[in-house]
């Protein structure tokens, strides 16, 4: 057995010398060349269709449920292609990893140049600019994380200077159940909550509009295949059961979290609204971006549990990622929206595998669609903060923006964007297109 042995091996779809007949997608700076290949859900704007999977390519969207009916892929790629077609990605998902794999390989064979099937899938194709997104999947149940140890220490000095982090975080992948109702897809707005905030110095909660609204840099995780109730996932097996990865906003009320979180946690803070990207970059995608998994010298080891050699080999992934600001001003005068932080990935302090093996050890039952949060996702520096409540040190330093403007927590109007890629010399570079969301004012 090779140290890779359950991680998806490199083949020729990952080849970056690799062209699609389509000429967009090998634009440089192309999020979607012939090597990504992400799924999503999408219909034709102002149409009353239906919606249908599709797979991006360039700037066009794969029409999978028409591409399905072109009679171009055979075997159990033609039973995944009708999957992928599907109004929710939830039936493809639970086909599990061989499945998704022949899926890859077929739609890497007909996209490329050269394929007999050019002329029959160039009228499965749509325009992303044409087009609406909508989840990609029913979401049985949401769950967050919280794996930079970064962002983890620097949200816990601003409320215990002396013990920012606490004594279980080096063994446990911290988590907490979440809210799936309220999952929207980038693009869709969402009201500024209300609640109840502590003012400072007031002995008595007020109610009102969340005065500390925030936003987090996290990847989603979208699980495939489930496991029954009782029966864990295995570390060796966990990326068996991941179909792939998103970027994902987990919009937070900082003044209502930091009243009601104790003893059990954040609740309305973090339930009014968590955006995702409409793309699913499948983890056999990001397979030339791993890397070892690490731990800084003097910490303990993982319980065996979550330890083994194959996730110590390869278990991290250097994904690049992004926010990025753009105020009701700026977008008057037409500026590019502002950079606020740049991280990778690979930062965090347990491996998305991890996450999976954690999550089911105590017997939890795992569903096709399920979506884990990584967790704001902050790196070692001040400028890798995925976070306003870290990046502004609680509120108490202002980030400056283009044009004078400046923000401690966001205001009404402002959009956040989270931006995902991954480069390295000998790959391709792949993208994870949009995550962007704009706060509307609060009800009055
Ligand atoms: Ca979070």
């Amino acid at each position: 057995m090779t140290t890779t042995a359950h991680l998806t091996p490199l083949n020729d779809t990952h080849d970056p010398t690799l062209t699609s007949w389509l000429a967009s997608a090998q634009a440089p700076g192309c999020d979607f060349p012939i090597q990504n290949l992400p799924h999503g859900v999408f219909r034709r704007k102002g149409k009353s269709e239906a919606w249908r999977g599709g797979v991006a390519i360039g700037d066009q969207v794969l029409d999978m449920a028409a591409a399905s009916g072109a009679g171009v892929f055979s075997g159990p790629a033609a039973r995944a292609a009708q999957a992928a077609g599907g109004a929710s990605l939830n039936a493809l998902m639970a086909l599990g990893a061989p499945a998704w794999r022949a899926l890859r390989q077929a739609l890497s064979e007909v996209l490329r140049t050269g394929s007999p099937h050019e002329a029959a899938l160039r009228g499965c194709l749509v325009a992303q600019d044409d087009c609406e997104f909508t989840l990609p999947a029913r979401i049985g149940d949401y769950t967050d994380f919280y794996t930079s140890i970064y962002h983890a220490t620097n949200v816990g000095k601003l409320f215990r200077p002396d013990n920012p982090l606490m004594p279980n975080y080096k063994w446990v992948p911290i988590g907490y159940h979440g809210r799936a109702s309220t999952v929207v897809v980038s693009g869709q707005d969402f009201r500024r909550p209300q609640g109840q905030t502590l003012p400072p110095g007031a002995s008595e909660p007020r109610f009102g509009p969340c005065q500390r609204l925030d936003y987090e840099l996290e990847l989603g995780i979208w699980m495939g295949s489930g496991n029954a109730m009782g029966e864990p996932i295995a570390l060796a097996d966990a990326e068996h059961h991941v179909f792939g990865l998103t970027l994902l906003n987990d919009w937070s009320a900082r003044d209502i979290q930091a009243w009601e979180y104790q003893p059990l946690g954040p609740f309305l803070s973090k339930n009014f609204a968590t955006t995702v990207s409409p793309w699913i970059v499948t983890l056999e995608a990001l397979a030339p971006y791993r890397l070892p998994y690490q731990r800084p010298a003097g910490d303990p080891a993982p319980l065996p549990y979550l330890e083994d050699a194959v996730n110590r080999a390869q278990g991290s992934l250097d994904i690049q990622l992004e926010v990025q600001l753009t105020t009701p001003q700026m977008q008057a005068r037409g500026d590019a929206p502002a950079v606020l932080a740049r991280t990778s990935y690979r930062h965090a302090y347990w491996t998305l595998a991890q996450l999976v093996a954690h999550h089911t050890v105590g017997g939890c039952a795992m569903q096709p669609g399920d979506l884990l949060g990584t967790g704001t996702l902050s790196g070692p520096t001040a400028t890798e903060a995925g976070a306003l409540l870290e990046l502004t040190v609680g509120g108490k330093q202002p980030v400056a923006l283009p044009g004078g403007e400046t923000r401690t927590f966001l205001q009404d109007g402002d959009t956040v964007g989270l931006a995902a890629w991954c480069e390295r010399p000998g790959a391709a570079r792949i993208g994870f297109g949009p995550c962007t969301g704009t706060i509307l004012a609060a009800l009055s």
